[in-house]
């Protein structure tokens, strides 16, 4: 079992740092909500492999759930992630800030950051300002950790392209690294929100990663009526009892539309969908 520092200020987070920095050792943050899966651990392995110290935050960021979404409900398990990060051994220092720590402002007087019509596609579409949330922290984050690199899911892939194109544009000096989708046997991408799902739910829950690999299959094998392609997936699972917000393929650089002139390797088959009160993404890079 390896020590880990457990950090609760910003200050804290910047005496470590700077410590590492003076004797030349980089740093890598990985930043997470907690309930740590097997996908979170592979991003703490990953970071561990660029970097010489590895920062883990866990913080529910409340400026990231809209209206009526499970902000209290999320699921909160701080003893179990710490042994978890404990006995995986990749994490040196676990930043745990409070709001105070993170808005020192308060919520309502916070800075935000607004992010433009990429954000409101796709996921932005059905949950309105989450990504002005999730940049919003992700900033405050870097500032306060000043990491070499940021290490992400492509799980959350939609996330992961804007978190890219905010760094570019606010010229963030840090490297943005993406990790791959850990899943289930079954095929199920891990997920902090599957734990929403009843046993029958769960039973149908890989249909959503069957539906996005059997478009890119399609796509493969030279399809390229991608409205129909997406459609067909969107119906399947609607029919076993998926409530579909989208399915879309996608540049897989920078989510726009595709052309006429993409190669299937440009692409990548996105999706969300609700089982019941989870909701399920997901997405295929060709
Ligand atoms: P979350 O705690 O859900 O905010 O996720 C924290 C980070 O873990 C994000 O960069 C996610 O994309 C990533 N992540 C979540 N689920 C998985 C997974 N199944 N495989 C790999 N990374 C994941």
């Amino acid at each position: 079992m390896a020590e880990v520092t457990v950090v609760e200020t910003a200050q804290q987070v910047r005496e470590l740092v700077s410590a590492w920095r003076s004797v030349q050792q980089t740093v890598a943050l990985v930043p997470t909500m907690g309930n740590l899966h097997r996908g979170h651990m592979s991003l703490a392995r990953l970071a561990r492999d660029i970097a010489d110290r590895v920062v883990m935050s866990i913080y529910v960021n409340p400026t990231q759930f809209g209206e009526g979404e499970d902000f209290g409900a999320y699921p909160r398990t701080p003893g179990e992630d710490l042994r978890r990060i404990e006995a995986a051994g990749t994490v040196d220092a676990l930043f745990v800030p409070s709001h105070d720590e993170i808005y020192p402002f308060g919520l309502e007087q916070a800075v935000r950051i607004a992010m433009p019509a990429i954000s409101r596609e796709l996921c932005g579409a059905h949950r309105p300002g989450h990504f002005d949330g999730v940049v919003t922290v992700v900033a405050r984050l870097l500032n306060i950790v000043q990491p070499d690199a940021i290490v992400l899911g492509e799980k959350d892939y939609q996330q992961l392209v804007i978190i890219e194109r905010m760094v570019e544009d606010l010229h963030i000096p840090v490297r943005v690294v993406a990790g791959s989708i850990e899943r289930d046997q079954d095929g199920l991408a891990l997920s902090s929100r599957n734990r929403y799902l009843s046993s029958t739910e769960r039973n149908l829950a890989p249909q959503l990663h069957e539906a996005l690999e059997n478009a890119s299959q399609a796509l493969l094998r030279g399809e390229d009526d991608y409205d129909r392609i997406a459609r067909r997936a969107a119906a399947i699972l609607e029919d076993v009892g998926f409530k579909v917000d989208y399915i879309e393929i996608r540049d897989a650089g920078d989510l726009s539309r595709p052309n006429g002139r993409h190669e299937p390797h440009d692409l990548v088959v996105l999706g969300a969908a609700w089982l019941g009160r989870a909701r399920l993404i997901d997405n295929v890079r060709l």
